[in-house]
C-alpha cells in the first residue's frame, strides 16, 4: 500500500540482508543480484521485493519519520499490562509463566481456552497483545486478495462454492487477473497479494505460470491460495516467482477432516503444506474454529499442528454456516472463542504473523480491532471486483461485500492508525 516504509540495507551476507527502519534492524531473504549495502529495499513476509530508487526512498521517509514515532508511542501504551486486573490465582500463575517465556502444557493451554469471565478473558488479550509488541513492534501486514475463480472440484461440506451447491460460477481470464494485480501494486501500492481460487484445474500449467510471471514482473509478494496442485507444479510456480502459500489444513482432527471433506485426504493436504515449507515457500496456515464435533482440545491440537508446521502466519477463522450447504443449521462460534484462539497461538508461537480474517471479522463490528488487541498483526483487503466478490461466497455476511473498496482502505488504515500500528511489513 501507499502506505509502506522502504528500509535501508546495512548489511549484506550471502542471501541474509539487513534492513534498517528509523533504527530498527530486521533480517530478511534477498534473492535479488543487484541489490548492494546502502540501497532502498521494500521487504514482504521477510522477502525483499523491490529495489526503491534512492531519491524516492528518502522522500517517502520524510513523509514517514514523525509518523513512525508517533504510531509506535500509540501502540506502546495501548499494549501495556493492566496491573489492576484481579483474577484466580491459577490463571495468574499461568499468565506469570508465559511472561517468563516459559512453555506451558496442554492442560495450561486447555485453561486458558476454557477461560469465561471477563476480567480474565482482558488479561489474557492484553498478555498476547503485548507479546506482539514486544516481538514484532508496532508492524501490520496488509496482504490484498483476489479471488479469481468460484469454480471447484471439492464438496467440502462447510464451504459456499463446494461444488454441489448451485450457484453462479466465474473464472476470470489470465488478463483480468493480472489487469486487477496491475491496478493494486501500481495505483494502490500493495506490496504483497494472495491469489485464490476454488480448486479449479481449468488454470492449468501454462496460464498459472503466465499469471504468476506477469505478476511477479510487479514486484510484489504473492501468495498463491489454489488448494491441492501436484508438488512439481508449485515447484514451478516458485521458479516463476509466487514465494508464499496460503493453505489451511483446516482440522487437525483426521475423522472430523474425512467427514468434511469427502474424497480428499488430510495426510496430503498436510504433507503437501511440510514440502510447500521445504521448497522455500512463506508459509501461512490454519484451521477452521468450531467444526461440527470440534472440542476445545481440537483448538489446541489445531494451534499447536501450525506450530509445528512451522507456519510463518497463522490464518484461522471461525467457521461461518452456509445455507444451501450440509451445515447450514449450524451455529457460528462466539467472537471470544476466535479472540482466545488468536492469544492462546500468540502465547504459543511468539515469533509468527497472525492473521484478522474476515470471517471474525463476520462476528462482529468490533472483530477486526479486537483481533488486533489480542496477539494478531496482519490483515487482508479483498480486491476483487465487486461484482464477482457476490459470487465468491465461501460464508455469508462477509463486512467488505458491499462496502467500496478505496473506502474499505481508508477504513482500515484509520483502524490500523487509532491502534498505533504501521501498515506496513518489516521482515522476519
Ligand atoms: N480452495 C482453496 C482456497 C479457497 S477456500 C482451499 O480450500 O484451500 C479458502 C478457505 O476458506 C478454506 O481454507 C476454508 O478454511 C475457508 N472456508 C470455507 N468455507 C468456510 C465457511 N463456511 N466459513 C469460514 N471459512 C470457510
Ligand atoms: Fe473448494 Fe476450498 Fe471450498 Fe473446499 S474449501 S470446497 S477446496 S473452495
Amino acid at each position: 500500500m501507499c502506505y509502506a516504509i522502504p528500509g535501508k540495507i546495512t548489511g549484506l551476507k550471502n542471501k541474509i540482508a539487513i534492513v534498517d527502519y528509523f533504527g530498527e534492524k530486521r533480517r530478511v531473504l534477498n534473492e535479488f543480484e543487484n541489490v548492494r549495502k546502502g540501497d532502498y529495499v521494500y521487504a514482504q513476509g521477510g522477502i525483499i521485493v523491490y529495489k526503491i530508487p534512492k531519491k524516492e526512498a528518502i522522500e517517502i521517509l520524510k513523509l514517514w519519520k514523525d509518523r513512525f514515532f508517533e504510531l509506535k508511542k500509540i501502540d506502546k501504551n495501548l499494549s501495556q499490562l493492566d496491573g489492576e486486573i484481579k483474577v484466580r490465582n491459577n490463571i495468574l500463575e499461568i499468565l506469570q509463566k508465559v511472561n517468563l517465556q516459559k512453555e506451558l502444557s496442554k492442560r495450561e493451554l486447555l485453561d486458558l481456552l476454557e477461560l469465561k469471565d471477563q476480567a480474565s478473558l482482558k488479561l489474557l488479550y492484553q498478555t498476547a497483545n503485548n507479546i506482539r509488541q514486544k516481538e514484532h513492534g508496532n508492524a501490520c501486514c496488509v496482504h490484498g486478495i483476489i479471488e479469481f475463480s468460484n469454480y471447484c472440484r471439492n464438496n467440502c461440506l462447510y464451504c459456499g462454492i463446494r461444488n454441489d451447491r448451485l450457484i453462479d460460477r466465474y473464472r476470470m481470464r489470465e488478463e483480468e487477473i493480472i489487469r486487477i494485480a496491475k491496478y493494486a501494486v501500481r495505483k494502490l501500492r500493495f506490496k504483497a497479494l494472495v491469489l485464490q481460487s476454488g480448486e479449479d484445474y481449468w488454470y492449468d500449467e501454462k496460464k498459472l505460470i503466465k499469471i504468476v510471471r506477469e505478476i511477479r514482473k510487479l514486484n510484489v509478494l504473492i501468495f498463491l491460495s489454489i488448494g491441492i496442485r501436484s508438488e512439481s507444479l508449485y515447484s514451478k510456480l516458485y521458479r516463476a516467482g509466487a514465494k508464499a502459500i496460503l493453505l489451511r489444513f483446516e482440522t487437525s482432527n483426521k475423522k472430523i477432516f474425512s467427514k468434511l471433506r469427502p474424497k480428499t485426504s488430510f495426510e496430503e493436504r498436510v504433507s503437501l503444506i511440510r514440502s510447500l515449507k521445504k521448497m522455500g515457500y512463506i508459509i501461512a496456515t490454519g484451521f477452521l474454529i468450531g467444526l461440527p464435533g470440534e472440542k476445545n482440545n481440537d483448538i489446541i491440537n489445531n494451534i499447536l499442528l501450525t506450530k509445528k508446521l512451522n507456519a510463518d502466519m497463522y490464518s484461522f477463522g471461525p467457521f461461518i454456516p452456509t445455507k444451501g450447504t450440509p451445515l447450514e443449521n449450524l451455529a457460528p462460534v462466539s467472537q471470544d472463542v476466535v479472540l482466545k484462539t488468536i492469544a492462546i497461538s500468540r502465547i504459543t508461537d511468539r515469533k509468527s504473523k497472525i492473521l484478522v480474517t474476515s470471517a471474525l471479522e463476520t462476528l462482529g463490528k468490533e472483530a477486526r480491532k479486537n483481533g488486533l488487541l489480542s496477539g494478531a498483526n496482519s490483515l487482508m483487503i479483498n480486491l476483487t471486483p465487486s461484482y464477482y466478490k457476490k459470487l465468491y461466497e465461501l460464508y455469508p455476511g462477509r463486512p467488505d461485500r458491499d462496502k467500496n473498496l478505496l473506502e474499505n482502505i481508508k477504513e482500515t488504515i484509520e483502524l490500523l492508525f487509532s491502534l498505533g500500528r504501521a501498515p506496513i511489513d518489516l521482515g522476519i
